[in-house]
């Protein structure tokens, strides 16, 4: 999802003090910081695999309360005579049906509710369960349960849920969990006839009796617990038809307020350009058989939800970034929040994809500008979510979306253009992964076998730990001696956290007629000095001009009053002759370089040889013979 002032949304707290009622209560978080909500799923629910809900709703948009019920399809996974489900328990439940027996049940915390089945169900039978309930739903994180006036004059009412993270169980027995996708579901909601429902899926009829509609949806394709959602009012109805690049038509369709209708159209008939360019990028649309779409809400931001997008407002880059989460959050689910930023940072660098193709107005170098600039405001957080109980953590628009988003830019910088998107397009497409859940390291495995490497480091650096490096670099050109540049590049780290990070460093050097950019693989801590030959005499230099990396750097130009000669041993192996060095014989003013891969440098017997600084890389080797003699710095 994406909220735009995610801050003042997160003002609902409860307090938080469940008292254990029987004997099978399992303990309850108890907490009273109130960033942090009671949100943890029933442990218990993990004994049987949902395969199919059923939703039947009587609802009047203009009231906050919910009456109906919820039939339940399920496998269990062991031999189970009671099953839990999370649900709070303000809700009243009316009655609990088991083959058309009613069962006994009770809430045994303030978010677990439990039936009794009096028997034991066999494992691996398919089975179902159907709850009665009614009440007002609470409405937490985002505004899990929400009524609102629409913003027409008429003030029509609008109802709407958004469960993500931790709100279905506010309004439905559900199993909320990132482990087990639903495979199926229908909606059924009853209302009266001057509204329309939005739901996930395929509008299957609208069947009116009296002065009630009821509005059945059906979707056919796995589906997590969050991205099932519903919206109400009297909405205004269009369709757009978008021709597919990989062929095909699809249906968006959308239900927004009457007076906000033109203006919704003109933004979102211009999405089949960023649709098909997704679908060019990373396959066929997920939802193919269905639809895609967008129902109004009263929220500032958007989610996601499968095949129906619900959105406070029609900003272009929200409606992309929502759209890009049919892939990356829908299709493949992050699998648990620690892993949110498979979700956010994916829909985020989607958007940033859009403006480098110029779908969008914003330039692809404003984008990361503006992304970057928002990670390095904080020198520290990892993209890894380490407090997964706290909902503002989880969405923290910082780390999971911004600096998510770059992880992703410089995995493309490390691995180049071909095999960082081969492996998006594996990951995303594969078999194992989809319509399911996935986790970093899933992901980590198709970019390591993309790329033919392995990233361990990257992912111990940049995922797991916290902040960016900032970088110190000098240069200087040599003009006495071939132009050749001597950088040296040092990195702290912001967080102050001792980690290195292993990263090719682009620098662009230039004058007012020629410019190249120049990468230096930083490797390790010692890897500070560089040398690179230049067929120009830069005056100027930048760091990371194209903005791969998401690091601070500042860049000084030195005037270094010696020259460096590089040992090459080009003729044979004499430190004395003026062929085996790019710059002649070196004298004691001069700093000398044994580059690694070099044949080794023999100083013969009886000769002085002389330097003012010597740089010995890896393997290389200088050997003296008989009274040689090798004079530093003197
Ligand atoms: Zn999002």
């Amino acid at each position: 999802m994406k909220n735009l002032i995610l801050s003042i949304l997160f003002f609902i707290f409860y307090s938080l003090f469940a008292i254990a009622q029987d004997i099978d209560e399992k303990p309850v978080i108890r907490t009273n910081n109130e960033n942090h909500l009671q949100l943890r799923s029933c442990q218990y629910t993990n004994n049987y695999d949902i395969k199919y809900h059923r939703f039947e709703f009587d609802i009047d948009p203009a009231v906050k309360y919910i009456k109906g019920n919820v039939t339940t399809y399920f496998v269990p996974l062991e031999e189970l005579n009671m099953m839990y489900f999370d649900f709070r328990n303000n809700m009243t439940v009316d009655s609990v049906l088991y083959h058309g027996t009613q069962l006994s049940f009770s809430f045994p915390s303030y978010i677990e509710f439990r039936v009794n089945f009096g028997q034991y169900l066999q494992t691996g039978i398919l089975d179902s369960v159907t709850i009665f309930y009614q009440g007002e739903p609470y409405s937490d994180g985002f505004g899990s349960f929400k009524v609102d006036k629409t913003t027409c004059s008429d003030q029509d009412s609008v109802m709407w849920t958004l469960s993500e993270p931790f709100g279905a169980k506010n309004w439905w027995p559900n199993k909320e969990v990132l482990t087990d996708k639903i495979d199926s579901v229908d909606m059924y909601i009853t209302a009266n006839k001057k509204y329309h429902i939005g739901s996930n899926g395929l509008l299957v009829s609208r069947d009116t009796t009296g002065d009630k509609i009821t509005d059945h949806w059906k979707h056919r394709y796995p589906i997590p617990t969050y991205l099932i959602a519903y919206a109400a009012s009297g909405y205004s109805i269009y369709k757009d038809t978008f021709d597919l690049y990989n062929g095909g038509q699809l249906e968006v369709l959308n239900y927004v307020f009457p007076c906000d209708s033109a203006y919704a159209h003109s933004q979102t008939e211009k999405l089949d350009t960023a649709m098909n360019f997704f679908i060019k990028k990373f396959g066929a649309y997920p939802y193919e058989n269905e639809k895609y779409g967008h129902a109004q809400c009263r929220f500032s931001g958007g989610m996601e939800h499968t095949t129906m997008t619900f959105m406070g407002g029609w900003w272009y880059y929200i409606l992309i970034h929502e759209m890009a989460h049919q892939w990356f959050g829908d299709k493949i689910t992050c699998g648990s929040w620690h892993d949110i930023w498979l979700n956010e940072g994916f829909a985020t660098y989607l958007e940033g994809l859009t403006c480098e193709e110029g779908i969008q107005t914003k330039t692809f170098h404003d984008w990361l500008s503006s992304k970057k600039n928002s990670v390095i405001s904080n020198n520290y957080g990892s993209v890894y979510c380490d407090d997964t109980t706290d909902v503002n953590r989880i969405f923290n628009s910082r780390l999971s979306y911004n600096k998510g988003a770059y992880l992703l830019h410089m995995l493309r910088w490390i691995l180049g253009d071909d095999d960082f998107f081969d492996a998006l397009y594996e990951y995303i497409n594969d078999p194992a992964l989809v319509y399911d859940f996935a986790k970093t390291p899933d992901l980590k495995a198709h970019l390591e076998s993309a790329g033919d490497t392995t990233l361990n480091e990257f992912f111990s650096d940049w995922f797991y730990g916290e902040g960016w490096p900032d970088y110190d670099i000098h240069w200087s050109s040599d003009n006495n001696c071939n132009n050749k540049l001597r950088v040296s590049i040092y990195q702290t780290h912001s967080a102050n956290q001792g980690t290195f990070f292993e990263m090719p460093v682009p620098v662009k050097f230039y004058n007012d007629t020629k410019d190249t950019i120049i990468v230096f693989n930083q490797k390790c801590s010692i890897d500070t000095l560089f040398f690179a030959d230049i067929s120009f005499e830069p005056t100027d230099a930048e760091f990371d001009p194209d903005l791969w990396l998401c690091a601070k750097a500042t860049v000084t130009k030195e005037t270094v009053p010696f020259k460096t000669i590089h040992w090459t041993g080009e003729y044979n192996n004499l430190w004395n002759i003026s062929a085996n060095w790019d710059c002649g014989v070196p004298t004691s003013d001069d700093e000398v370089i044994i580059p690694t891969g070099t044949p080794d440098c023999f100083i013969p017997d009886n000769y002085n040889a002389n330097c003012k600084r010597l740089w010995i890389g890896k393997n290389a080797k200088v050997i003296t013979y008989g009274t040689a003699h090798l004079n530093i710095g003197q």
